[in-house]
């Protein structure tokens, strides 16, 4: 499932081939992704200029003067700009033509993805009552501490929660913790000041390199095969239950919380 890095990747893929295109025409394959696609995206967006590609937690928006088209990549959805003369497979639902000669192709063979629409001035549901971006200055150890306190569930569930900071997912949760030393079923309400600054600089260092080796790829991404992938042999923890701590040469422990796979060190985490 593409995570927020390579969301994040695939935002700054994009906009150069988008950004300042007119959108000439729109096709729509499929009536619906996961959700109709509304009829406000193949009835306003030909003729209008992409201004800018925004992401917004795991959303990426194409903005234009009435409104943004919101795009989720779901499990398995890919975004790629390819000429327009590119024959169409199966699961290619969504084309958006530009002036270029070029299309934005949306490409999900699980339809978990969705394409929608959201009204110049207006926020989406789905994006109103978001946390802060865990990159941005906004979210901080103190934002972490400050909104943990009395709370019961294990931190790192606390740290998945997107109304206290989008975007963290499973792999990068695990993998923050390990680097803060948080055992991840400690209680949120239980940890300090100082480990939550800890915790809150390495979400962002965690992200930020997985964004960066996203970025190697990008010159794979006008091909059909250019999607990101993870950097499994950078992972601490993830993955690796049962296996031996890089750090101590314990035995990494593994646990289902809160529906989730987690995997930590009782030698390195507290
Ligand atoms: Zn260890």
């Amino acid at each position: 499932m593409p995570e927020l890095p390579e969301v994040e990747t695939t935002r700054r893929g994009l906009a150069p081939h988008v950004e300042g295109r007119r959108i000439t025409g729109v096709v729509l394959r499929r009536p619906d992704l996961r959700w109709p696609v509304p009829a406000e995206v193949a009835a306003l967006l030909p003729g209008q200029t992409v201004l800018g590609v925004r992401r917004r937690a795991k959303y990426l928006l194409l903005d234009t003067a009435p409104g943004s088209a919101l795009l989720h990549l779901g499990m398995s959805g890919m975004l790629r700009v390819l000429p327009a003369a590119t024959p169409v497979e199966t699961h290619d639902h969504v084309d958006l033509a530009m002036d270029s000669g070029r299309v934005l192709r949306f490409t999900d063979p699980r339809r978990f993805g969705c394409l929608l629409w959201q009204p110049a001035g207006t926020t989406h549901d789905l994006l109103a009552g978001l946390g802060p971006e865990p990159l941005a200055d906004d979210f901080d150890g103190d934002l972490l501490f400050d909104r943990s306190r009395g709370r019961k569930a294990p931190v790192k569930a606390f740290l998945m929660d997107q109304a206290i900071v989008v975007g963290v997912g499973n792999i990068y949760a695990a993998e923050a913790l390990f680097r803060a030393g948080i055992a991840p079923g400690r209680a949120a309400g239980a940890v300090s000041r100082e480990r939550y600054r800890r915790l809150a600089a390495a979400v962002k260092q965690v992200l930020g390199q997985a964004i960066a080796r996203g970025g190697t790829t990008l010159r794979d991404f006008l091909s059909p095969d250019g999607a990101p992938g993870y950097f499994e042999q950078e992972l601490a923890v993830y993955g690796r239950e049962g296996e031996a701590c890089r750090t101590c040469d314990r035995r990494l422990r593994g646990a289902v919380m809160g529906g989730r796979a987690t995997v930590w060190c009782p030698g390195c985490q507290r």
